[in-house]
């Protein structure tokens, strides 16, 4: 039924929440550079404060559940987010073809919250896509801040990634590392970081390494609880003073009709056992999942206020079961060398999570175009050799019949 009454209902709860974080003064009305200084409590409350983190080396201050606004599409959400707390707001030149931008800046200005929050976002520089020569590789990429500045409605963007970096090679690309600091110089960026979801812990060593990005947004989820060498980089990595943010913290599957996870638990135990498994551990200073109605906004947020497991919380991430129903792919590429086709299985299989997991077919379908021609979907030849070839429990035959069904 809809819902008048409930959204009404929510309305009343979101301001009455807002209400009781004012007068207990804890929602600071400062710019978020000074808030920064000025709250940077670590404490675990339960049931509490709202924990905050200091996204390293920038001195930036934000609750430990921020938005990633990617899949969302009312300005309603994005509202009602800063209204509950959050302070931190994550999207893309790339997300819906730019007008995720503009949603998310119309709304901070509606509000006249741009001093109040931290607004990242991310540009695909054109040197890494079309291998341009290094100036016109900077100039494009200045031009496409440029235009994500107007879309924002904004002066500056506190946090703009490179995005989708999958390769050390990339985060040391002088072209892109000198169009930042040009940005940067004329004010229009305060401070840079690289997104990546592919070789994550060769390019957060590769950004420490490098010394020049203050952030890196990395996908991290208890999935990967054994990948050591990825849990080392990012505890490094926050040891030199650069913020990891946590993407794809859900492990892509836990609003997603998951049989095997579902039969035993709630939708709501796994999103907030997953969440609290990546912010506990204390070198990640943020995560930004994206959530697109109240309910789940709610429940994420309540992540912010206590990072204790339930028991029900306990048994779900120790249940080896849950994994491997997610199948979550960790983008570590090996299945290429199994493909006769040379067909990009790992961006296919990223394509399939934003279609069938998130809902979001814009993203699905920005994600299945950029794949180089001559390795997509098309010239998949149904050999079936990619076929239980994941360590992951990735079904990946199935998952490309999927995908041809909706687009070839
Ligand atoms: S499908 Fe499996 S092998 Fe291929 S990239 Fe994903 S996790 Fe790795
Ligand atoms: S089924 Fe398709 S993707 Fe898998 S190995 Fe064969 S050609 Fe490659």
């Amino acid at each position: 039924m809809p819902d008048n009454t409930s959204k009404l209902t929510r309305r009343r709860f979101l301001t009455a929440t807002a209400g009781g974080i004012v007068s207990a003064g804890l929602l600071n009305l400062t710019p978020a550079r000074t808030l920064a200084q000025e709250s940077d409590g670590d404490t675990a409350a339960a049931g509490g404060n709202i924990i905050h983190r200091t996204l390293g080396r920038t001195g930036l201050n934000v609750p430990i559940v921020s938005m990633g606004v990617m899949n969302a599409s009312n300005p309603e959400i994005v509202q009602a987010s800063y209204e509950i707390g959050i302070r931190h707001f994550d999207t893309a030149a790339y997300y819906q073809f730019g007008r995720n931008e503009q949603m998310v800046g119309s709304v901070i200005n509606r509000l006249k919250a741009r001093d109040k929050i931290v607004l990242a976002s991310k540009i695909h520089t054109p040197g890494q896509r079309r291998g341009l020569p290094p100036e016109e590789s900077k100039k494009k990429l200045i031009e496409a801040c440029e235009a994500s500045l107007r879309r924002l409605g904004t002066d500056f963007i506190d946090v703009l990634y490179v995005h989708d970096v999958g390769d050390p090679e990339t985060v040391a690309d002088k072209a892109i590392i000198e169009g930042m600091e040009i940005l940067k110089e004329q004010k229009k960026v305060l401070y840079t970081g690289v997104a990546t979801h592919t070789r994550m812990n060769e390019v957060i060593e590769a950004v420490v390494q490098g010394g020049f990005y203050d952030v890196v947004l990395t996908a991290v989820n208890f999935t990967m609880a054994e990948n050591t060498a990825l849990l080392e980089s990012i505890r490094k990595a926050a040891e030199q003073g650069v913020a990891i943010v946590a993407m794809k913290a859900l492990a892509g599957g836990a609003r997603w009709p998951n049989p095997q996870a579902r039969q035993n638990y709630s939708s709501s135990t796994i999103a907030t056992a997953a969440l609290k498994w990546v912010l506990r551990n204390e070198n990640i200073a943020t995560s930004i999942p994206g959530y697109t109605n109240y309910e789940h906004m709610q429940e994420d947020f309540s992540v912010a206020r206590n990072l204790e497991y339930t028991d029900e919380e306990k048994k779900l991430l120790s249940d080896n079961n849950v994994k491997l129903s997610l199948g979550y792919c960790h983008q570590c590429r090996k299945c290429l060398a199994t493909c006769p086709e040379g067909v990009d299985i790992p961006n296919l299989m990223r394509t399939h999570m934003y279609a069938a997991q998130y809902g979001n077919f814009h993203q699905a379908r920005a994600t299945l175009n950029d794949i180089p021609s001559g390795a997509g979907l098309r010239h998949c030849g149904d050999c079936s050799s990619c076929r239980a070839q994941c360590a992951n429990t990735v079904d990946i035959a199935h998952r490309i019949e999927e995908l041809k069904m909706i687009y070839c």
